[in-house]
């Protein structure tokens, strides 16, 4: 099923979902199954699945030189979701991402994913690469819209270099991402709104939030987004603090604020298991002020761990 259809069936009851990382190489496919078996219980209707582009690595040849290896940590997205679907029959979610893929390569990924029943996509820019060399991989998109925009055309039949609709129409749900509290590249959050309008607009069917703390945000970035037009579902993503040093790496890495109040409550805790408690506590009060609000779906990022999302579901739903 797709996602809206989902939401759509749920009839107003908030619906929970997941996202997980695909296991680092070298460690087992096991260990993720074994971290969704618990979630399970809670009926997740979908779950998402990241998408990691490759990174430069640098290694000593045996003459000496340097050689630039272009190499993914976290292969296996589309074969995650398989396995996931396979064994747990929850639909799934790839994200897919522009950079470092021609759109020939993303149509191959489409096809495959088409082939293994997997109609659900996030779509996104993808995280930028800071080797500047490979940053830009000729041809690439350049934003999530972008990406939108061929899988709309490919639900209609049409595929890329081929002037008919052919017989064969995929039929993808499209998420998309959006920023509460801004993208960081966006200008202002008006601007940032036009482009998340522009997806839309190019065919996405829901909306997935960036972690936020402090509902507030997330209350008057779904009232900016009415008003722009987008009636779209909006979910929000939710993600548990989890160590006193995330105060700080959470708002370098994703550009987000953490409330003075959870600030001030985590800098008192003594070690990480406090803060843990500390940020269990906060998403269980979120979670619940959310669902009363009549949030379609509680999106938990549980970095592949399911202790704390298993202890907010127990509390939430
Ligand atoms: P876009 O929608 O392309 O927007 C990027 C920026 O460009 C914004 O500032 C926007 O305002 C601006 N913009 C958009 N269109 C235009 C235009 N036509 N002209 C000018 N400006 C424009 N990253 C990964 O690598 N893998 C993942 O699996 C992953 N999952 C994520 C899941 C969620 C729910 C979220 C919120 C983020 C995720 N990310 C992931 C991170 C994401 O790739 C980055 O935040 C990225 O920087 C932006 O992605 P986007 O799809 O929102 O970009």
């Amino acid at each position: 099923m797709k996602v809206t259809e989902h939401l759509a069936a749920a009839k107003g009851k908030t619906l929970i979902s997941i996202e997980v990382l695909p296991p680092q190489k070298g460690k087992t496919i096991d260990d993720l199954l074994k971290v969704i078996e618990p979630l399970m219980e809670f009926k997740p209707p979908f779950i998402d699945v990241t998408y990691h582009r490759e990174e430069i690595i640098y290694k000593k040849r045996a003459d000496g030189l340097i050689e630039e290896i272009p190499l993914r940590k976290r292969p296996g997205t589309v074969g995650i979701c398989a396995a996931i679907k396979g064994r747990f029959n929850v639909d799934t979610v790839p994200h897919l991402v522009c950079g470092g893929f021609t759109p020939e390569e993303t149509e191959d990924a489409l096809f495959t994913l088409y082939y293994l029943g997997i109609n659900n996509l996030l779509l996104l820019q993808g995280d930028s690469d800071k080797n500047p060399k490979t940053a830009v991989k000729t041809n690439a998109h350049k934003y999530a819209s972008d990406l939108v925009a061929q899988v709309a055309e490919m639900n209609k039949g049409k595929f890329l270099h081929e002037e008919t609709e052919n017989e064969m129409k995929t039929n993808f749900c499209i998420g998309v991402a959006a920023y509460p509290e801004k993208h960081f590249e966006a200008p202002n959050l008006n601007t940032d709104l036009k482009w998340l309008k522009h997806k839309i607009d190019a065919g996405a069917d829901y909306i997935v939030t960036q972690m936020f703390f402090d509902n507030k945000k997330y209350f008057d970035f779904v009232e900016k987004c009415k008003a722009a037009g987008i009636n779209i579902p909006i979910i929000p993503g939710i993600k548990p603090i989890a160590q006193k040093k995330q105060l700080y790496s959470l708002p370098k890495i994703f550009h987000i604020d953490i409330p003075e109040t959870l600030a001030d409550v985590v800098e008192k805790c003594k070690d990480d298991k406090e803060v843990k408690r500390a940020g269990i506590e906060w998403a269980i009060q979120q979670s619940k002020e959310l669902k009363a609000a009549g949030v379609p779906c509680l999106h938990y990022y549980t970095m592949s761990r399911s202790e704390a999302t298993i202890e907010i579901a127990k509390a939430v739903f």
